[in-house]
């Protein structure tokens, strides 16, 4: 069984957050950008020209993102290292498994977090059984993000979290 780190490798990813996400010019942005155009501080490389600096140069936003592992999960578990960057064509799948691999990632992180509460064994049979939902057998594919995008995991997942809301008195706390 195949479990993805939850931890974000850049080096092993394609900058997809630099391109897929939209950011709002505020305090955590200096610029505006849609979604899906590469940020302009983007260098030829794929890496980011002020990655040094971003808090600085008005990037904060930039410095507290987590994609939780989910960018290089796509690039190399999906896509076998390749990227948009050189083959544009593969910019909108990409994108599309990025944005369902990151609500993937974020369930998994969650339910981790709920396996260090003191479960009952019918929670814990339950924790493991929704973690399962989300490493399948032979890895993760397109078409299976897609399913279960439409499918119901992600609504089982938050169902089972409020359940154990009377064991931290409201709030699920992430790892
Ligand atoms: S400022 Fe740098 S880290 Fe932030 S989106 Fe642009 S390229 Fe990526």
């Amino acid at each position: 069984m195949f479990q993805p780190s939850l931890t974000a490798d850049c080096g092993q990813c394609a900058a997809l957050c630099c391109a897929h996400h939209a950011f709002d010019s505020s305090e955590q942005f200096a610029i505006d950008k849609p979604a899906g155009v590469p940020c302009p501080n983007l260098n030829g490389r794929g890496r980011c020209n002020i990655h040094a600096s971003l808090a600085e140069r008005g990037f904060s936003g930039c410095v507290s993102y987590d994609c939780l592992g989910a960018g290089q999960h796509v690039v190399q578990g999906l896509f076998g290292g390749r990227s948009w960057q050189h083959e544009p064509a593969l910019k909108e799948t990409m994108f599309e498994a990025f944005r369902i691999m990151r609500s993937v990632h974020e369930n998994l992180q969650l339910l981790h977090a709920a396996r260090r509460l003191a479960l009952s064994d019918a929670e814990a049979a339950r924790c493991a059984e929704l973690e399962l939902a989300h490493m399948p057998q032979d890895g993760w594919t397109l078409a299976r993000l897609r399913e279960f995008e439409r499918g119901p995991v992600s609504a089982s997942v938050r169902a089972f979290l409020r359940s154990l809301r009377y064991k931290l008195g409201g709030t699920v706390r992430p790892a």
